[in-house]
C-alpha cells in the first residue's frame, strides 16, 4: 500500500512534460523569476527583464519550476516557524519554573516570585513573536512570478498581517508585566515615587494588558486560519494531495481539539500543536527535497487517488 505506484509516477512525470508541451504558447504566461510578462515571445528566447530562460516559464504552477531564491525562502521560513513553534510551548513552562526556583529561594515574597514568573514569559514571548514574525515573512514571501498583482492567495498576506500584530501585543504585554513587577518591587517598601505611580497605574494598565491579550487570541486564531489555507495551496504546488487535504481537515479539527480537547486533562492543545507542528515539518520536507532534486518527496499519500494523467495542473486545489 504504502510502495509507490509505477502508474501514478509515470501519469506525474506525463502531467509535468504535457504541461511543457500543452503551454508552448506565452499569452498569458509571467517570468518565474521577475514576474514580467511574456506576452509575444518566443519559447526559446530569455526574459528581456531579467535573462532568465522563457522556456523556464512556461511549465506550470509546480513549486519544482519556481525560481532559486523564492524556494529558499519558503524553506528558511518554515524551518524558523517550526523553531518559533517549539519556542512558544517551552517559554510558559520556562517561566513557570524560573518563578518557581526564585521563589523558593525566598529573595522574594510569594506575589513577587509569580510576577517575575509573569514578566519573564512575556518577555520570552515577545522575542518569540518576533522570531515568528519573520519565519512567517520569509515563508509567505510573494512568488516573483505574481509581481504584477495576479497573486492566487489572499491568506498569504493575513499570516504576515496578523504575525505583526502579535509582536505589537506581546510588546505591550511585556510592558505591563514589567509595570506590575515594579509596582510588587516597590509596594512591600511602601516609599517611593515609583512605587506610587507604579500603583496608581497598576488598574488601567490592567486592562490596556487584557486587551492586548485579546487583540492577541485574535490575531493568532485568524493566522491558523489564514496559514492553513496558504499551506494548502503551497501543497498544491508541491503537489501533496494529503498535505492539502489535511490542511482542510485541520482548520476544524485543531480548533476542536484545542477547545474541546482542553477537558481531556488539557491535553488536546499539546496534540493540536503538535499535529501543527508535523504538519509543517512535512511542508518542510517536501521543500528540502524539490530544492535539492528539483522534485517533491515521494511521501505517502502524496498523489490521490485519481491519476494526474485526468487532472494535468494540480492547482485545481486552489479554492
Ligand atoms: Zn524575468
Amino acid at each position: 500500500m504504502q510502495a509507490p505506484n509505477p502508474d501514478l509516477q509515470d501519469s506525474g512525470q506525463a502531467a509535468s512534460s504535457g504541461q511543457a508541451l500543452g503551454l508552448a504558447g506565452t499569452a498569458g504566461a509571467t517570468c518565474v523569476a521577475c514576474g514580467y510578462p511574456l506576452r509575444g515571445l518566443s519559447s526559446e528566447g530569455v526574459c528581456p527583464e531579467c535573462g532568465t530562460p522563457v522556456r523556464e516559464s512556461l511549465q506550470g504552477m509546480l513549486l519544482q519550476h519556481a525560481s532559486r531564491d523564492y524556494l529558499r525562502s519558503l524553506r528558511v521560513g518554515v524551518t524558523i516557524v517550526m523553531v518559533g513553534v517549539i519556542a512558544s510551548i517551552f517559554t510558559g513552562i520556562l517561566a513557570e519554573v524560573g518563578g518557581s526556583v526564585i521563589g523558593a529561594t525566598g529573595l522574594t515574597t510569594r506575589a513577587g516570585a509569580r510576577s517575575i514568573a509573569q514578566a519573564t514569559e512575556a518577555g520570552l514571548d515577545l522575542l518569540t513573536s518576533i522570531a515568528l514574525f519573520f519565519g512567517y515573512v520569509k515563508l509567505t514571501e510573494p512568488d516573483p512570478r505574481f509581481v504584477d498583482g495576479r497573486e492566487p492567495n489572499g491568506a498569504r498576506k493575513v499570516v504576515r498581517v496578523t504575525a505583526a500584530i502579535m509582536i505589537v501585543t506581546a510588546l505591550v504585554a511585556t510592558a505591563v508585566a514589567a509595570l506590575a513587577q515594579l509596582g510588587v518591587g516597590t509596594r512591600g517598601l511602601a516609599v517611593g515615587n515609583a512605587g506610587a505611580i507604579a500603583n496608581a497605574v497598576a488598574a488601567p494598565a490592567e486592562i490596556v494588558g487584557t486587551l492586548a491579550w485579546i487583540v492577541g487570541a485574535i490575531a493568532w486564531v485568524v493566522q491558523f486560519f489564514a496559514m492553513m489555507q496558504y499551506v494548502r495551496w503551497l501543497a498544491s504546488r508541491v503537489p501533496d494531495f494529503r498535505l492539502a487535504t489535511w490542511s482542510t481537515r485541520y482548520m476544524w479539527l485543531l480548533p476542536l481539539l484545542f477547545t474541546v480537547g482542553c477537558v481531556l486533562l488539557g491535553l488536546g492543545p499539546i496534540v493540536a500543536f503538535v499535529l501543527y507542528w508535523v504538519h509543517l515539518y512535512r511542508l518542510r520536507r517536501q521543500l528540502v527535497c524539490i530544492e535539492r532534486t528539483g522534485a517533491p518527496a515521494h511521501l505517502a499519500g502524496a498523489l490521490p487517488e485519481t491519476p494526474y494523467r485526468q487532472r494535468p495542473d494540480p492547482t485545481y486545489l486552489v479554492p
